[in-house]
């Protein structure tokens, strides 16, 4: 075994984190589960999600035979949904095949699992000898063998896979795993606390000094912005929520009708069956997708209904229901901030 494994395998024994609810299993179901989960979002975030997703889907089958609206909902508030719905289809694929597959290759196939998180799965799993490189590793990695250049570069990507691949120890990987997520998420953040490291002594940027130059960030690039109207359209204490098309941003979830600007008025009455007694604007909010910024105005209308365009994507709904359903984030923060204001002005 390599110092550098050596070194993380120790370290992990004394200091890695310990009594987390997917640690302790060889159940490929809710290690992938876990490790679909703590993509992007942090340990403490995501316990209460995983226990609830366990308690209603304890199998494979179980999340298998589910509607995707159901799975959305119990997903709704960890974000990035596509999560939610390729876990989903991947239950789906697996049920099908009759077996969870059992290598990093095989489980790479499945939707929504890049190559990491297959060897994370494999390596916890199964004990396969595969090289997990999320995030965190990635700056582990840059930063202990001096590998310059921004991740996201194909070359950057392809040294630190390489450096990866070769650090594998023969065995023990489930602790050199763990100890390198660890690691990663606790000790080597954006701001290291070098003098915890267990590998501190060897570190190339630490003994440089360019732990704040390693790795280097993503280059800037100001992000485009879209504006939105969403009609927060509220008829006897409900609001009409519209399925929004998948694939496309929060696909699957439910949503506020988004409206022309303009001509608010002729769009109620001839698409969503409604005649716009009262309007009000409501303070706007901003939400951020890697790719785009979002400015969301939300308008708040009163309305009556006119003979109903019943549609199988809109539904009429409770406001405390809708906070439950499988909704984005901004609107439960619509549907929260504004649920006083809503009733309080019927
Ligand atoms: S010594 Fe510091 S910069 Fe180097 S790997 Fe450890 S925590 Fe990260």
């Amino acid at each position: 075994m390599s110092k550098f494994a050596s070194a993380l395998v120790e370290w992990q024994k004394q200091h890695g984190r310990r009594g987390l609810p997917w640690q302790g299993t060889r159940d490929p179901y809710r290690i992938w589960l876990s490790e679909v989960m703590l993509q992007q979002t942090q340990v403490a975030a995501v316990i209460p999600y995983y226990e609830r997703f366990l308690r209603r889907f304890p199998s494979i089958e179980a999340l298998a035979s589910a509607s995707e609206d159901e799975v959305l909902q119990l997903w709704s508030g960890l974000g990035y949904y596509a999560r939610g719905r390729n876990l989903h289809a991947a239950a789906k694929a697996v049920v099908a095949r009759g077996s969870f597959p059992g290598t990093a290759a095989e489980i790479e196939e499945l939707p929504g699992i890049g190559r990491s998180t297959a060897a994370a799965i494999a390596a916890f799993a199964f004990g396969e000898r595969a090289a997990i490189l999320d995030g965190n590793v990635k700056r582990v990695l840059a930063r202990c063998f001096g590998i310059e250049g921004w991740p996201g570069e194909k070359a950057v990507e392809e040294a630190l896979w390489g450096r990866a691949n070769r650090l594998l120890p023969q065995n023990e990987i489930e602790a050199y795993t763990q100890a390198l997520m660890d690691l990663g998420a606790s000790v080597c953040t954006r701001t290291p606390k070098c003098s915890a490291c267990p590998v501190s002594r060897n570190c190339s940027a630490r003994r440089q000094g360019r732990t704040a130059e390693i790795p280097a960030p993503r280059p800037r690039r100001a992000l485009p912005q879209k504006c939105v109207t969403w009609l927060l359209l509220l008829n006897r204490g409900q609001v009409l929520l519209e399925k929004r098309p998948a694939p496309g941003i929060w696909g699957g979830l439910w949503s506020f009708p988004e409206a022309p600007v303009n001509d608010v008025g002729d769009y109620c009455a001839a698409k969503l069956g409604c005649e716009i007694l009262t309007k009000k604007k409501l303070a706007g909010l901003e939400h951020g997708f890697t790719h785009f910024r979002l400015q969301i105005r939300p308008l708040l209308c009163h309305v009556a209904k006119t003979p109903q365009l019943e549609s199988p994507g809109r539904l009429w709904i409770g406001i405390g229901q809708a906070r439950d359903a499988a909704v984005p984030a901004p609107v439960r923060k619509l549907l929260c901030r504004d649920f006083l204001h809503l009733l309080a002005t019927r």
